[in-house]
């Protein structure tokens, strides 16, 4: 009895392992990603150092850097995945600056955070796919993820131009536009998302449960979320991006 399980199993797994290959490119490439994954919380393979993204990401990020050397211009990654722990520390370091040292009450305090902040669990930092990136050649004082620094006149005016003209090519797209009719995360010219995979994970990512899994979670200020304000997040924040990336 157990031997004729047994035998039963491994040929129901090998089975499964022969058919493995074909049956995830006939599958929507959404399905390989699961809700561990889209929200941080797994060691997922990371590739380059001070790179640290997924393989295919890696490798059209490595052929931007080195178009981009040629025009005099050095692709330097700020930040790129990030945990979902990372993004807690992050999320409850503002958290507690802005109630404890500012006094603001915990409603304003989060709003204030998702300026710029991703709540826990729904940055698409967490997908190692997206990088924060700046011209490594321009010397600049004190924080450089600032919209100015991007602007005519600034350090990285003329990293800002290459981009946009040739960060496509390479399949990265800017995801916080300029578009003041956008809602959501303000205009962020540094962060850009390699959309062969970003797309796919954002379809999977769609297709979760958000209200109730951020509800199970317990970070400072997330007693406060209420449903409404997580789906107005999720229409904002997380949707409202450039198109060529939903
Ligand atoms: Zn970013």
């Amino acid at each position: 009895m157990k031997r004729r399980s047994f035998i039963k199993k491994s040929s129901v797994s090998g089975l499964a392992l022969a058919l493995a290959p074909s049956l995830m490119v006939a599958k929507d490439r959404e399905l390989e990603y699961s809700v561990l994954e889209l929200m941080g919380k797994e060691d997922i393979q990371l590739y380059g150092e001070g790179i640290n993204l997924r393989k295919e990401a890696h490798d059209a990020f490595l052929a931007m850097k080195k178009a981009a050397y040629s025009d005099g211009i050095d692709l330097k990654i700020v930040s790129s995945y990030r945990s979902f722990d990372r993004q807690e520390l992050i999320w409850e370091r503002k958290y507690i600056k802005y109630t404890e040292d500012k006094g603001m009450d915990p409603l304003t305090a989060i709003e204030k955070i998702i300026e710029y902040s991703t709540i826990p669990g729904t940055s698409r930092h967490h997908w190692g796919t997206d990088i924060d990136i700046i011209d490594g050649y321009r010397k600049t004082n004190g924080d450089v993820l600032v919209p100015e620094k991007f602007e005519a006149g600034g350090p990285f005016e003329d990293f800002k131009k290459w981009m946009d003209g040739n960060a496509n090519k390479f399949d990265f797209h800017i995801v916080y536009t300029k578009d003041p009719k956008r809602r959501g995360f303000k205009y962020e010219p540094w962060h850009y998302s390699y959309a062969p995979i970003s797309v796919p994970m954002l379809t999977a990512y769609r297709r979760l449960n958000i209200v109730q899994l951020l509800r199970e979670e317990e970070f400072y200020g997330s007693e406060h979320f209420t449903t409404g304000f997580i789906k107005n997040y999720l229409r904002n924040n997380i949707l409202d991006i450039n198109t060529a990336l939903l």
